[in-house]
């Protein structure tokens, strides 16, 4: 049950950030989630975020991948994201070209990334990939980072493994910001791409919007980057229509004109 109930959290939440306002549910389905809300998790309440001051980075003088590894050190060394990771699971930090023109921002590390201590190396991830592929350049050529550090925990099932995912809340991405700005201060790219709600927020500020579509499509600055905030590749697994993908991929297209990459006519009549 505990599950289903995660799932069908996470479900609303996607449906929420990409503009849903209201869902239907039948009487019994309400009384079940009443009555499965009533009870305590099996491992217990999931403890609140502990207040601590957000981290104080400072980057050594040097080359970017002497930078970036002392910055890497630092996320790895620092007692919070350590606190927050189960034993086993990594911290994850972004990874990609030190020089690259475009970074992704995504939102945190899931079941996969927090195994392999790496963004997007699950199913979302492979869509991003092919995303990126679409564009004309690979993985290695982009930076891809997170808002968040750690993946964010839910009570874990009696097999003693967390299933769903959660929104990072205001805190836990406050915690984390001061690192994603750093590694945009090593990268120096281009542009920013936030994929999205969660990593919209986690720029523009918790409060900045209410649906993703106010904000998706369009270009933000971002302490004087260019932002583009578009929809997060698990939203197209969930919705993998021609429309949905056309979405995203008009906002590629512009990150794509933004960085003077190549447009073929192929590529500007994808997925229409
Ligand atoms: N989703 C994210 O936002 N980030 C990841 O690293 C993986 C999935």
């Amino acid at each position: 049950m505990r599950h289903a109930i995660n799932a069908l959290t996470e479900e609303l939440r996607r449906l929420k950030a990409s503009g849903v306002g209201r869902v239907s549910a039948s009487e019994g389905g309400l009384a079940a989630l009443r009555k499965a809300a009533g009870r305590r998790p099996a491992d217990g309440p999931v403890p609140a975020p502990a207040a601590a001051a957000a981290p104080t980075v400072s980057l050594p003088e040097g080359d970017k991948e002497s930078r970036w590894r002392a910055l890497r050190q630092q996320v790895l060394d620092d007692p919070v994201c350590r606190s927050k990771v189960r034993p086993g699971k990594k911290v994850v930090l972004g990874v990609g070209s030190l020089d690259a023109a475009i970074m992704f921002i995504g939102e945190a590390p899931g079941g996969e990334e927090e195994i392999q201590g790496e963004p997007f190396v699950g199913p979302a991830g492979q869509l991003l990939n092919r995303m990126i592929g679409g564009m004309g350049v690979s993985r290695a050529d982009v930076y891809i980072g997170n808002i968040m550090n750690w993946r964010p925990d839910l009570p874990v099932g009696l097999d003693g493994v967390q299933t769903g995912n959660r929104p990072p809340t205001e805190a836990e991405m406050a915690h984390c910001l001061p690192y994603i700005r750093a590694q945009m201060e090593i990268v120096n790219p281009r542009v920013l791409v936030a994929l999205g709600a969660t990593a919209a927020k986690g720029l523009l500020g918790f409060r900045a919007f209410g649906a993703l579509g106010e904000v998706r499509g369009h270009w933000h600055d971002y302490g004087g980057r260019p932002l583009m905030v578009t929809y997060h590749p698990s939203y197209i697994l969930r919705n993998p229509t021609n429309r949905t993908k056309r979405l995203i991929w008009e906002d590629l297209l512009k990150v794509m004109e933004r960085v003077s990459l190549p447009i073929s006519d192929k590529q500007r009549g994808f997925f229409l």
